[in-house]
C-alpha cells in the first residue's frame, strides 16, 4: 500500500494521467504517484529515442491561470522507498511549482494539476530532464533575461522597450555592433 507523500494518512488509490500509464493517485490532493517502470514504459512510446531532447523551453511566458497546489512546497518521502524526494522548480509568469521525484527509485510525483501544465509544456515525456543541471542553467538563463526584459517594459514602456529590443538584436548581430552601443551610451549620458 502507497501513501500519499504529502499527506502520510491518506491512502494512494489505482489511477491513470494518460492512456497506458497508470499511477497511484491521492483521492484528498489530487497528486500522483507515477512508479518508475511505468512511466519508462509510457515515455518510451512517446519519443523518438533517436530524436534529440527538443523542449518548448519557455514557461515563463505562457499563461495559464495554473496556480500551484497548496502542498507543493511540503517536503514529501518516496511512498515506496522512504527516499526524500528531490525538487524540479518550473517557473511560469505567475509563479513557480516543482515537479517531485525519488533520488533513489526515480518514481515521480506530481501535485494536482501539474500533469496537465507539464503536457502544455510539452515537459510530460522529458521529466528526467527537468532535474538535469543543463535544464536548471537554462532556466535560470531564461528567467534572468525574462526579468531584465520586464523591467525594461516597466521603465520605458511597450513601444520603446521593443524598439530597445530589436535595436539590441540587430546590434548584436552586426560585426561592429559595439559602435552603436558606443554611440547610444555617449548619447543617454549627457
Ligand atoms: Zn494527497
Ligand atoms: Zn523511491
Amino acid at each position: 500500500m502507497y501513501q500519499c507523500p504529502k499527506e502520510g494518512e491518506i491512502e494512494l488509490q489505482d489511477g491513470q494521467l494518460a492512456p497506458e500509464l497508470a499511477v497511484k493517485a491521492c483521492p484528498s490532493c489530487g497528486g500522483a504517484w507515477i512508479p518508475p517502470e511505468n512511466y519508462v514504459t509510457w515515455q518510451q512510446q512517446q519519443i523518438d529515442p533517436e530524436a534529440p531532447i527538443q523542449v518548448a523551453v519557455l514557461p515563463l511566458s505562457l499563461h495559464t491561470g495554473f496556480e500551484p497546489a497548496a502542498l507543493d512546497n511540503r517536503a514529501a518521502l518516496c511512498p515506496d522507498c522512504r527516499s526524500y524526494l528531490v525538487r524540479g522548480r518550473i517557473t511560469l509568469k505567475q509563479g513557480s511549482f516543482y515537479v517531485e521525484r525519488c533520488p533513489n527509485c526515480t518514481g515521480i510525483w506530481c501535485d494536482g494539476g501539474e500533469w496537465e501544465i507539464l503536457q502544455q509544456l510539452e515537459l510530460q515525456a522529458h521529466i528526467d530532464y527537468i532535474f538535469s543541471a543543463d535544464w536548471q542553467a537554462q532556466v535560470r538563463e531564461l528567467e534572468h533575461s525574462e526579468r531584465e526584459k520586464l523591467a525594461t517594459i516597466d521603465k520605458l514602456g511597450p513601444d520603446i522597450a521593443q524598439r530597445v529590443f530589436e535595436l539590441a538584436n540587430l546590434l548584436e548581430e552586426h560585426p561592429n555592433g559595439d559602435f552603436g552601443v558606443a554611440y547610444l551610451m555617449r548619447r543617454v549620458d549627457q
